[in-house]
């Protein structure tokens, strides 16, 4: 069933990796997508919220598709103290079903005429004399096989290992890395509105991170928490999400479901390419720096990354030099957005948390359809004037005007 050549492997049936089999096969490479679980999808480690405007470059008609759980059009912040900013965000957002919502996926990838395998595992890189990467050793369905391929992409997601062995440096700082855990909670009919993502912060709820709730259903939600990697020592993630469900849903007694996982939130690896080999998504710790999604800018890389790889086999040209096309692709459209949502995480994990109370408490007072971020901005200065050392930082990192 497998060849022993293809034009392009993608390593990974996540968004990214199927993305990127997808784009590789529509520009013509004969492209094979390899999965090591036995089901795409499952386990699932996502709290499956997306930002639709973008995803419906990759998939039509969203908002009707059978893995869409619920649409939230609103946005609510909520500090430690119980006020609540809502905000109407500029895209709506998916909350999915990813076991259906991977699957569908990769299935637009087959459709396009990847060839998907699942129960199939990268298990070292082959490389030439020189170190470019040429294929893969693969156990696919207990048989161990080399593959040859032009270009590789890694789309191995947090744990990435074919980065590593083609040594690009992903082991992120714990400061760079949130670290989750989540329920599939159910008893919430009353208590919790179906078209927002609620988002609650403050170093009692969630150290260096924040909690969330997203509606899967009127009575049903997802209700995580990320913690700062260097702040989880001698307390758990888990634990604060208990003594929040506690605290916000005492009713709320039943859990249906739980996922555990790492994100690494460095804004992007130095390096995504070398000679062969491109990486992407999670592997590539293309996730948002701030909240850890990396749903669609995981598929906008794998765009990115599959239609460079089949330009530059084309042209004959796998080299690392070559194969960068990408990165300065991704870097442009990217670079600076990442390293300032980076730079807002880090000043908010060391925000005094009454400073942090008080803004959210004075935000709550504006209407938000109709004050300007420029007037909010002198608003709150003028409110909260410690705000300002904090803005030097926002300033200098781009994310607002001087
Ligand atoms: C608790 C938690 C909540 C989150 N919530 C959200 C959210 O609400 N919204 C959002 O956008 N993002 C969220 N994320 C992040 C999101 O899940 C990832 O950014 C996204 O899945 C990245 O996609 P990917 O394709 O890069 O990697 P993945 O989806 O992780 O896919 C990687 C795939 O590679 C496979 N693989 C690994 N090694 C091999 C190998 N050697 N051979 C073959 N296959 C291999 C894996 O089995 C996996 O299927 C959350 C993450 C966590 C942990």
């Amino acid at each position: 069933m497998i060849q022993a050549a293809y034009d392009v492997i993608v390593v990974g049936a996540g968004p990214a990796g199927a993305i990127a089999a997808r784009k590789a096969a529509e520009s013509g490479m004969d492209t094979l997508l390899i999965e090591k679980r036995l089901e795409i999808g499952t386990p699932v480690r996502c709290g499956e919220s997306f930002e639709l405007h973008t995803a419906s470059q990759y998939l039509e008609d969203i908002p009707n598709q059978p893995w869409v759980n619920t649409i939230t059009r609103y946005f609510s912040i909520h500090n430690t103290k119980g006020d609540c900013v809502v905000v109407p965000p500029i895209s709506p957002s998916i909350i999915c079903d990813r076991k259906i919502f991977d699957r569908e996926v990769a299935y637009t990838a087959a459709n396009a005429g990847v060839q998907v395998l699942v129960n199939a595992r990268a298990e070292s890189l082959l490389q030439d004399q020189d170190g470019a990467v040429v294929g893969l050793k693969i156990n696919c369905m207990g048989s161990p096989l080399d593959v040859y391929s032009k270009v590789v992409i890694a789309a191995d997601g947090t744990e990435s290992q074919l980065a590593r062995w083609a040594g690009l440096k992903s082991i992120p700082a714990l400061s760079d890395l949130y670290v989750g855990t989540q329920f599939l909670v159910s008893g919430l009919s009353g208590q919790i509105r179906t078209d927002t993502s609620h988002y609650y912060v403050g170093e009692a709820i969630a150290p260096g991170g924040y909690v969330w709730v997203f509606p899967k259903s009127a009575d049903t939600a997802n209700i995580g928490i990320v913690i700062s990697g260097d702040r989880a020592e001698g307390t758990s993630a888990q634990g604060h999400l208990e003594g929040f469900l506690q605290e916000v849903f005492p009713r709320a007694r039943s859990v249906l479901g739980q996922v555990t996982g790492g994100i690494p939130v460095t804004g992007g690896l130095k390096r995504l390419v070398t000679d062969g080999l491109m990486v992407v998504g999670d592997a590539a710790h293309q996730a948002d720096p701030l909240t850890a999604g990396g749903i669609v800018l995981g598929m906008v890389a794998g765009d990115y990354a599959g239609t460079t790889a089949a330009q530059c086999i084309r042209e004959g040209d796998v080299r690392a030099q070559s194969l960068s096309r990408y990165e300065k692709r991704w870097r442009e459209r990217f670079g600076k957005q990442q390293r300032s949502l980076r730079t807002v995480r880090r000043m908010l994990t060391k925000m005094d948390s009454d400073l942090l109370d008080g803004l959210i408490r004075t935000a709550a007072g504006y209407d938000m359809t109709r004050i300007s971020p420029a007037k909010a901005m002198i608003h709150m200065l003028t409110k909260h004037p410690r705000l300002l050392i904090e803005a030097r930082v926002l300033i200098n990192s781009g994310l607002i005007m001087k």
